[in-house]
């Protein structure tokens, strides 16, 4: 199977940058919401994992912004979260939590350089995995116009 590609908006990019910078040096983290593979909203959860380089998504904010997804006819397509540090790649927790996941889901890991974790910076990068077999593999992202996006909170 290869990887699909995960569409996004330059908005949802900026929202996910703006998150990542704010919770530094935590991660920020949360989930993807739309359609196969188009996101069309994404929410930030809180991060209740105790060390800095790894996150657990709050367990009672998930099964909520679930719930409100599907009020909404919206899917949870992925998960995403903040690497402070600036390593674009996955970590073995990043393999081990997507593994518990859903096999469909992105995971999209939004990389702030050290520069990036300073305010008004904006180096930043982005990329989005997949698990094919036991491996995450990376998948192309497509911007598409913020038009497309129902809404970013
Ligand atoms: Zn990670």
């Amino acid at each position: 199977m290869t990887a699909t590609g995960l569409r996004i908006s330059d908005l949802v990019e900026r929202f996910l940058v703006e998150r990542a910078r704010a919770a530094a040096p935590r991660e920020a983290c949360g989930l993807l919401l739309g359609e196969r593979a188009r996101v069309a909203d994404v929410v930030e959860l809180a991060n209740v994992a105790r060390g800095l380089d790894r996150f657990d998504l709050d367990p009672a904010g998930f099964v909520r912004a679930a719930l409100d997804a599907r009020v909404r006819g919206l899917d949870v397509v992925g998960v995403w979260h903040s690497h402070p540090n600036g390593s674009l790649a996955p970590s073995a927790a990043d393999l081990a939590g997507a593994r518990r996941g859903e096999r469909a889901w992105s995971h999209v890991i939004v990389a702030l350089d050290q520069a990036g974790s300073s305010p008004g910076s904006t180096r930043a990068e982005l990329a989005s995995y997949r698990l094919v077999g036991p491996r995450l593999v990376r998948q192309p992202i497509t911007r598409i116009p913020a038009s497309a996006v129902e809404n970013v909170r």
